[in-house]
């Protein structure tokens, strides 16, 4: 299914030859297989420090494995590593590549300047889990106006906040609903927790 998506949103662009980028060609590699023809492209930064490239060598000397493609599921290793860029090195955003095609849908509403204050939630309680939130919906404000407004989901609310406001706004939330229904639920706290400190590590695309 990943792969099959990948293959639908992605595009490669083939390094860029000339002589200031041919000392790093060598790293540049990538795996047609694993692109399609779709509007997200992929590309390789142009310019390469030397730094970089006797980094990767000095991986290569120490036989750590050089990777073919990091995008092919096999990721242990070293890479020059692709950039969402375009065939001219400017960058391929999602705005671009997913919501411009989207934005006419009748299912879509993008808001600006509406940040989410809040997850609501309902407690569910069953002998096998005991005490759960269940998600039932947003606040957000609207900036322009300063309202706060309260929207409630039909089917679900999918979080997708980054890797440090999503957990942040999980706790809060949480934190929020377990304050009223007592605090016999923390194991859920230190979860959220731990998938916040879990996306500390950054990744270097050196590497
Ligand atoms: C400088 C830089 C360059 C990068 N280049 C590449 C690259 O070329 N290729 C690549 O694959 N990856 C790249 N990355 C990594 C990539 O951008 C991230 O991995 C990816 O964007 C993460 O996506 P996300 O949807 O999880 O979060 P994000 O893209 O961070 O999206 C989170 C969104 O939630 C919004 N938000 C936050 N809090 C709230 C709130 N309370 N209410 C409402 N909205 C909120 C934010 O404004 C943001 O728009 C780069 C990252 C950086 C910093």
């Amino acid at each position: 299914m990943l792969r099959s998506n990948q293959l639908q949103s992605t595009r490669i662009n083939p390094p860029i030859p000339g002589p200031q980028f041919e000392a790093t060609s060598s790293y540049k590699t990538y795996d047609p297989a694993v692109y399609g023809n779709g509007p997200l492209q992929l590309g390789f930064q142009g310019y390469v420090t030397d730094s970089t490239t006797g980094f990767v060598r000095a991986c290569e000397a120490a036989n750590i494995p050089i990777v073919n493609d990091l995008n092919s599921g096999n990721g242990v290793g070293v890479k020059l590593g692709t950039a969402t860029l375009d065939a001219r090195l400017r960058r391929s955003s999602s705005y671009d590549s997913f919501y411009k095609q989207a934005a006419g849908r009748s299912n879509l509403n993008v808001l600006n300047q509406a940040p989410v204050t809040s997850i609501n939630t309902e407690a569910i309680s069953d002998a096998h889990n005991g005490t759960q939130a269940k998600a039932t919906g947003v606040n957000f404000v609207d900036q322009s106006t300063s309202l706060v407004h309260k929207v409630t989901a039909r089917k679900e609310v999918i979080v997708s906040l980054g890797a440090f406001h999503s957990p942040q706004l999980l706790m809060l939330s949480v934190r929020t609903l377990f304050s009223l229904h007592g605090s016999e639920n923390d194991a859920n706290l230190s979860r959220a927790s731990d998938r916040r400190k879990s996306s500390k590590s950054l990744p270097l695309s050196l590497l």
